[in-house]
């Protein structure tokens, strides 16, 4: 892991506190909350040019959410996702990208209809859904993933 800053911040509001925190788009480690230092929803955008950095160098596990602005089950399943993202906080990153802004992530990982959701374990592909599913399906989805990765292989 580099530990050089990343110039990149976005903004998230702590689920504990209220307070809204910048966060980092790539760190060591979990953002945490100024005010009240409890772990922050960890929810950044990212593209080809800084994927690996977001997405693959990430300690946390990443939900990656493959997304695009024509598609309306997009509209359902993102803020479904973030609240996946809030409710798990300091347990996943979740990271979107726009696919039109990043067909060479679109091509690598073979999307072929959106939204692709992929979980990322140290840049490596554990889980893939595609499609719309009902938050509590996304989020039992998440958890046992997580949970298989927790085991020893
Ligand atoms: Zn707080």
């Amino acid at each position: 892991m580099s530990g050089t800053a990343h110039p990149r911040t976005q903004t998230v509001r702590c689920g504990n506190c209220g307070r809204t925190n910048r966060i980092p788009a790539a760190a060591d480690g979990t953002p945490k909350c100024g005010n009240c230092h409890q772990a922050l929803p960890w929810i950044v955008d990212a593209t080809s040019q800084d994927f690996a950095e977001v997405a693959e160098q990430s300690t946390l596990p990443v939900l990656v959410d493959l997304w695009a602005t024509w598609c309306g089950p997009c509209r359902m399943v993102s803020p479904a996702l973030e609240r996946v993202a809030r409710d798990m906080a300091g347990r996943i990153k979740l990271v979107k990208v726009d696919i039109d802004k990043s067909p060479q992530l679109q091509q690598r990982f073979g999307v072929q209809a959106v939204p692709t959701l992929l979980i990322l374990d140290q840049g490596r592909e554990i889980s893939r859904q595609t499609g719309a599913a009902p938050p509590n399906v996304l989020r039992d989805w998440v958890e046992q993933t997580l949970s298989r990765r927790a085991q020893p292989a």
